[in-house]
């Protein structure tokens, strides 16, 4: 092997140890107000800030989310689509349980638990208040599932992701949310930087991004966008192992 290609090969491990670091087990998790099944879900990988996100939004409105299902056990599609569910990508979680209350078999906004349906309200309240789109996830970074059958049946559970790897702040005056707008985003740019440096640097003739097919999810300015660094490190991580 020649030297370059090890030089390469240890870049990428250090930009994969820096976003690995990212994805954290359920079960290696202490939220106060994020709960995980004791099922295969305990050892799913689910992106930092998606969690961080759920627990500030639940915390906010006194409920406590209990995610019943990440990736093991979700379908790959998006129901009634050809899209790839985010659950395969750790982004996307599903809480059918607040306050250790289930929906009660519902299936429509009358049906079911009132209690479940009152609380889900607050938990999608406050997942709106930061930035997350309610009921359209497609072309939106971050979503919230919740009484719609858009995508399956959303009235037993809510769904909700963070495709952007960073948390988000409630939009009620918080007095310090600038300044920890301004670390997050300088973290990210600088994930974002290494990778595309990467994604650019030569291989034995080849740009890497071209060896492992990312091509396509370049934007205008020939970046990688945030939202495809998860995917662009898996795919790494298969071709170096
Ligand atoms: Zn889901």
């Amino acid at each position: 092997m020649n030297q370059i290609l090890i030089e390469e090969i240890n870049k990428n491990k250090r930009l994969m140890n820096l976003l690995e670091n990212d994805l954290v087990k359920l079960s290696n998790t202490s939220y106060s107000n994020v709960k995980y099944d004791n099922d295969a879900t305990k050892n799913d990988l689910v992106t930092k800030a998606l969690l961080d996100d759920i627990q500030k939004a639940a915390d906010s409105v006194g409920v406590t989310a209990t995610i019943t299902t990440a990736k093991s056990g979700h379908n790959a599609h998006v129901k009634n689509s050809k899209r790839t569910s985010r659950h395969m990508k750790n982004v996307a979680v599903d809480v059918a349980i607040l306050n250790g209350i289930g929906s009660g078999g519902a299936s429509n906004s009358r049906n079911g638990n009132a209690e479940f349906r009152r609380l889900g309200n607050k938990l999608k309240n406050a997942l709106v208040s930061m930035g997350y789109t309610w009921n359209r996830e497609s072309g939106n970074d971050k979503a919230v599932l919740w009484q719609t059958n858009t995508g399956g049946n959303h009235y037993n559970h809510l769904h909700i992701s963070n495709r952007t790897g960073v948390s988000s702040n409630i939009n009620v005056g918080s007095e310090d949310s600038d300044t920890e707008d301004d670390i997050s985003t300088s973290v990210t740019s600088t994930a974002k930087d290494k990778l595309n440096n990467i994604l650019n640097s030569n291989l034995d003739g080849s740009l890497i991004k071209d060896l492992i097919g990312v091509t396509s999810s370049t934007g205008t300015n020939g970046n990688t966008s945030s939202t495809d660094i998860i995917g662009t490190i898996i795919k790494l991580s298969k071709m170096m192992s």
